[in-house]
């Protein structure tokens, strides 16, 4: 048996951790996230786009760590408010914001907007500590609700609807939602070229 390859996903948030182990599961991986490790200083994700936050994040952690190190940058674009939140998702309505503040605080943006399409965004980097890094990129469409519906997931989640399943994502299952997500579909061709990913990686360890 090839011996599993450690990769550290570059987060602290559950529910991506939840959903990218689910993604993986079935390959020769040992999934950690920054949770099994020390403190280590966060990175200041202050890039202008999802591409520069993501490699940011994965290159910093796979260089502090030593390990390779995968990290996402997503968020959700609003066409009536300019592409708002987008790479600013995690911190709108404040750094401590919690998600039903951030929910409550794009319904309040969005009132009286007849134009209610958004999409989320995902990229997804792969770092060596040398350096170099692998993209993978997906984007989901969807219409802001007008109020929130459904329990599961996380973020966004109960504000995005999801015309085709007639739905709110957090009206989905995690099942159902990784099959027609941004993260879901940009792991899906991850996971698609992984044993190639998985060598590229040992080649420059
Ligand atoms: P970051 O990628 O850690 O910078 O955070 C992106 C932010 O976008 C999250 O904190 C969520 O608020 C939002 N977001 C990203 N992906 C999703 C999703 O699948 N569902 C709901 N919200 C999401």
């Amino acid at each position: 048996m090839t011996k599993k390859q450690p990769l550290v996903l570059a987060t602290r948030n559950p529910g991506k951790t939840r959903e990218i182990w689910e993604l993986l599961k079935d390959f020769p991986v040992e999934i950690k996230n920054l949770d099994d490790f020390g403190p280590i200083p966060d990175v200041e994700e202050d890039g202008s786009t999802f591409d520069e936050n993501a490699y940011k994040k994965a290159s910093f952690t796979a260089k502090v760590l030593g390990l390779p190190a995968l990290a996402d940058d997503s968020g959700l674009e609003v066409e009536a408010l300019g592409g708002a939140p987008g790479v600013h998702s995690a911190r709108y309505g404040g750094p401590s914001a919690t998600d039903q503040e951030k929910c409550a605080k794009l319904l309040q943006e969005m009132e009286g907007k007849a134009n209610r399409a958004a999409a989320f965004m995902c990229v997804i980097s792969i770092a060596v500590p040398s350096g170099p890094a692998l993209t993978y990129e997906a984007r989901c469409e969807g219409l802001i609700a007008e109020a929130p519906f459904g329990e599961n997931g996380f973020g966004y989640d109960p504000v995005f609807f999801y015309a085709p399943m007639k739905r709110t994502f957090a009206q989905l299952s995690q099942e159902e939602k990784n099959r027609v997500s941004h993260r879901g579909k940009a792991l899906a061709e991850l996971k698609d070229e992984f044993d190639k990913v998985l060598i590229w990686i040992r080649q420059r360890l």
